[in-house]
């Protein structure tokens, strides 16, 4: 019995070295190196090449690198049966509620000005708003959502939520299902997407749902590029309806270094690091996870195909 790391990429030595330190019994190979497929009965994986998993008769279990599972999912030659796995993780939890709280207080307090303005020696005061007087929308109330939500409100935030199903969160204001949603935008200055990518969420921060949304209102993407339909972000910024946009993941990454994106002045990039996975931290669960399927037992943070998440 063997497991199988594909993340091409990335650098898996210090996912092998975290494994082993985790799991000293455990048998790893890394993919593309030369392994017996028929051993392999569990994947950890980020991005792997779409149809491989075919070439493993016993694969049971694929382990996400990441709180993300699109990129197991969308594989449409992914095998029958096969279970799913992802991260929950009290760092990357911590970390994502750290990035959204940085992006959040830099748009409030207009710091992005200061920026460019020092590159052009250039002093000049602007007016800036109070987090107590400033509504903020997550979507998506799982765990990076609510720990995004219970940050938020420590700061003194006005928070609202929207979810799939309706729930009750002390301190956010929850709205669920499509009937609720417009009543969720219509309380978002500042709109922070962190719902998993699926067939409903695909191109979800469109310009119908930008409309909604009050005027001057501010978009965060932490969860992916193809929930963006990005011409119509460009659009509703540059039409003034929007007031920016802080964009951490992007439909293509890297960006491509023709995209609009890099030069406009009220789009703030980073390179898909607001929460980043440490396979020290997580190989743990992995390892656990492993055991789990040795001994029949049920899995855990396991995704439910049906839902996509
Ligand atoms: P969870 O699965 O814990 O939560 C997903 C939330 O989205 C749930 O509240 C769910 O509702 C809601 N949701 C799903 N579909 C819909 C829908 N159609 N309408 C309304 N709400 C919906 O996910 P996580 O919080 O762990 O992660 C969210 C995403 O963040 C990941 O999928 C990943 O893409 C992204 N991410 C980005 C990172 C980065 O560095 N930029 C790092 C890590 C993750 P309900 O509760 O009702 O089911």
């Amino acid at each position: 019995m063997s497991v199988l790391v594909v993340c091409p990429g990335k650098d898996p030595e210090n996912w092998v070295k975290a494994l082993k330190n985790q799991h000293p019994g455990m048998n790893v190979y890394v993919y593309p190196e030369e392994h017996d497929t028929e051993e392999v009965e569990f994947a950890i994986t980020w991005n792997h090449p779409r149809g491989l998993f075919k070439n493993y008769p016993n694969l049971k279990v694929i382990a996400s690198m990441g709180a993300g599972v699109d990129h197991i999912l969308s594989d449409a030659a992914l095998p029958d049966n096969v279970e799913v796995t992802k991260i929950v993780d009290d760092t990357l939890t911590e970390d994502m509620g750290d990035f959204v709280l940085s992006q959040v207080m830099n748009h409030i307090r207009g710091l992005h000005h200061y920026v460019k303005n020092q590159q052009k020696k250039q002093w000049e005061k602007f007016q800036y708003k109070r987090p107590q007087n400033t509504k903020v929308g997550i979507m998506g109330l799982g765990v990076l959502g609510n720990a995004v939500a219970d940050k938020l409100h420590k700061n003194f935030f006005k928070v609202y939520g929207w979810s799939r199903t309706e729930k009750n969160c002390d301190n956010v204001t929850s709205f669920h299902g499509k009937d609720q949603l417009q009543e969720f935008l219509e309380n978002s200055e500042i709109l922070v997407c962190l719902l998993p990518l699926t067939d409903d969420t695909c191109d979800i921060l469109n310009a119908d749902l930008f409309d909604m949304l009050p005027e001057g209102a501010y978009i965060i993407n932490v969860a992916r590029g193809e929930h963006l339909v990005e011409h119509d972000l460009m659009k509703m910024i540059d039409n003034g309806h929007l007031s920016g946009a802080s964009l951490d993941v992007f439909r293509e990454e890297p960006l491509p270094d023709e995209h609009p994106f890099w030069d406009h002045p009220r789009i703030n990039i980073t390179p898909h690091i607001a929460s980043l996975t440490k396979p020290e931290s997580v190989v743990a669960q992995i390892a656990e996870n492993y055991d789990r399927m040795k001994e029949d037992e049920p899995l855990k943070n396991k995704v439910e195909m049906e839902k996509g998440y």
